[in-house]
């Protein structure tokens, strides 16, 4: 039996014309629709039903993806041969986006999803960058979805200021109940320009000299960092 394929993208057509010519791959399609109890091939709209009421329709695929030897991402290729004998835009690809659902607590009330991109043998660049995006959508880092903002990039990173790994050396400290002032000693100590000098605006090339109050305002940050309570 012959399977339809619309699939627009030829380097993506290349990866699953071949495989659905397979004469193996055929026997596996019958099978399925033998175990199934498809007579008829569906239609898109009642496929989608289909395929989400038949549990062990998933079981099936299974096998049969494991007896062709194919990766799991030919898993809707298969079903959606044995079903609806024809394959199209978003049947297949090479890398996409999925998830686990959890949850925090043992009410069920905050959920903890896991997401991640599953990987194929011919996978390139532009698709696992494809699957990104639509996690970057689905989660709302850009749209501010309050679920999610645990997850936000916290720092970023201005070369013009102490690095974040300064401000924890110095909320330690801070922390075990250094003085400010002994902190700012200790960073003059360190820094390798032994002759006096500014340390303001004008400090020389190369001083790794700190203000107290740059200290102060470097604890201060971190601290909030450490402090921030969850989102929800
Ligand atoms: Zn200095």
């Amino acid at each position: 039996m012959d399977i339809k394929i619309d699939i627009t993208d030829d380097r993506l057509f290349a990866d699953v014309a071949p495989v659905v010519d397979r004469d193996k791959f055929s026997k596996e399609i019958g099978r399925i629709r033998t175990v199934v109890g498809i007579s008829t091939l569906l239609p898109q709209d009642k496929y989608n039903q289909f395929a989400g009421d038949e549990k062990f329709l998933e079981k099936e695929v299974e096998k049969s993806r494991k007896r062709l030897y194919l990766p799991i991402v030919f898993r809707r290729v298969i079903e959606k041969a044995a079903l609806c004998g024809a394959i199209s835009d978003g049947d297949y690809l090479p890398a996409y986006l999925d998830s686990t659902l959890d949850t925090f607590d043992t009410e069920g009330k905050m959920l903890d999803e896991t997401y991640f991109i599953v990987l194929s043998p011919g996978v390139r660049n532009e698709d696992v960058l494809k699957a990104y995006w639509e996690y970057a959508d689905k989660i709302g880092n850009e749209k501010g979805v309050p679920e999610y903002e645990y997850i936000n990039p916290v720092w970023k990173v201005d070369k013009k200021k102490p690095s974040i790994k300064k401000y924890r050396e110095w909320y330690l400290a801070y922390r075990s109940r250094k003085p400010f002032k002994d902190i700012a000693d200790g960073e003059t100590e360190a820094c390798p320009i032994k002759e006096p000098h500014d340390i303001g605006r004008n400090k020389p090339k190369g001083c790794t000299c700190f203000n107290e109050s740059t200290i102060r305002k470097g604890v201060e940050t971190y601290k909030s960092l450490v402090e921030k309570a969850p989102a929800f």
